[in-house]
């Protein structure tokens, strides 16, 4: 079916973003799967190509346009190019807007430039050894001294975690407050006290620098509160609406490739004399699969057209969050054993995707959170 979602303006900045990743991150990007990590360079030539701040004022160095639609362009176009490494996504759509809502105008002055020209790069560090998809188990405090913050706990598996010059740490600011005692305190690099720990080592998305973060005793200018002392909670929610609609949008993206390649793969390859495609059951699972797809493109085209109109809710961003992620992994599976032997061999991009992909169903609030939300909503 013919999307239609998109104009001839969004065509161009997909014809912007392919360029991009063709001359400035596919080159490297077998050097930074190595590294385990994707250089600073990079960062700042997507700041040069307008990739970085997307729905930034143009005030701050942004592009001033908030249609979702370009987010989701961009995050169609680094999924198909299998190169989730190089985190624009996170930055521009899950912790921008944290910073433009939430940021005083001497917050956005001091950060937002840098933000866009790719010289601050951002995390947001919510998780903890002991608390994920329970939030009110967080342990980090940041005991208000007067003039400034002191920040002391830990977080782990956060993105842009090495590489991050600004951190968003959910915190405790009032103990017994439960998850009305949360703030989000930005942690700046080179706060004395503030240390990375380990460089993760995952199965997928080997390019992505997902660390340990330590805070010991770190004191955090007064002025590094983001939106309301105990209102993170309220924030997260506002927030998180957005970081789940573009891993769905990542999710159905990686499916339909995935389902493209697969497909010429099994016209190219034969056996007992004949191309695979001519098997009946080879061909049910690709109308299969093409059919799962066709309906999940439906929905979560409908919910990028949504949240373009500022409309999508928290429960349909968690339905398109859990099925396309879903989705995702069974195709990526069964895609897999359509490679046969040569499906398990790194150097084919259905193994890649298939390690690269099965965070998917689990960052950004795991596939029973996303029906506890929805269930909840039906139910209360
Ligand atoms: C590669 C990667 C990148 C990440 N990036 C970030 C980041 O940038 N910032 C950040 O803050 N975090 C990040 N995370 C953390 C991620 O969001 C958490 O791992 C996720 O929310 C799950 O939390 P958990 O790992 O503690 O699992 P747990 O919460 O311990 O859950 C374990 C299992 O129990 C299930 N479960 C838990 N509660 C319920 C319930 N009420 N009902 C039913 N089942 C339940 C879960 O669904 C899961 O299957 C990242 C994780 C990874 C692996």
């Amino acid at each position: 079916m013919q999307r239609q979602i998109f104009t001839e303006e969004h065509d161009a900045f997909r014809e912007t973003v392919r360029t991009f990743l063709t001359k400035e991150v596919l080159p490297h990007y077998e050097q930074w799967e190595k590294d385990g990590i994707v250089s600073r360079g990079a960062w700042l030539a997507a700041g040069r190509q307008g990739l970085l701040g997307l729905a930034v004022p143009e005030e701050y160095g942004g592009g001033g346009n908030t249609d979702y639609r370009y987010s989701a362009v961009l995050a169609e176009e680094f999924t198909q190019a299998g190169a989730p490494g190089l985190a624009l996504g996170l930055h521009n759509d899950i912790i921008g807007p944290y910073l433009t809502g939430l940021g005083t105008d001497e917050q956005k002055r001091r950060w937002l430039p840098g933000f866009c020209s790719g010289e601050i790069i951002t995390a947001i560090a919510m998780t903890e050894p002991g608390a994920g998809s329970d939030l009110q188990g967080i342990r980090t405090t940041a005991e208000d001294k007067g003039d400034h913050w002191l920040l002391n706990g830990s977080k782990t598996f956060i993105s842009n975690g090495i590489l991050a010059d600004l951190v968003v740490v959910v915190a405790k600011t009032t103990p017994q407050g439960g998850a009305k005692g949360l703030s989000l305190i930005v942690v700046e690099r080179g706060a004395e006290g503030f240390e990375r720990g380990r460089n993760l080592d995952k199965i997928g998305q080997k390019s992505q620098d997902t660390a340990e973060l330590f805070f010991n005793d770190v004191r955090v200018p007064k002025e590094n509160l983001l939106g309301e002392r105990d209102g993170a909670f309220i924030h997260l929610m506002t927030n998180l609406a957005q970081e789940r609609i573009g891993i769905a949008v990542a999710g159905i993206a990686a499916a339909e490739h995935l389902l493209e390649i697969t497909t010429q793969y099994v016209k190219e390859r034969e056996a007992f004399g004949r191309p695979l495609s001519k098997l009946q059951h080879i061909r049910f699972e690709i109308a299969e699969m093409a059919t799962e797809c066709t309906v999940t493109r439906t929905f979560v085209d409908r919910c990028i057209v949504e949240h373009s109109d500022g409309g999508l809710d928290a429960v349909h961003a968690s339905m398109a969050k859990w099925w396309a992620t879903e989705l995702q992994k069974r195709v990526a599976d069964r895609c897999l054993q359509l490679h046969g032997g040569y499906g398990y061999m790194t150097e084919y991009p259905v193994a890649k995707a298939f390690t690269d992909g099965r965070i998917q169903t689990i960052y950004g609030g795991t596939t029973e959170i996303m029906k506890e939300i929805i269930g909840r909503s039906l139910l209360a």
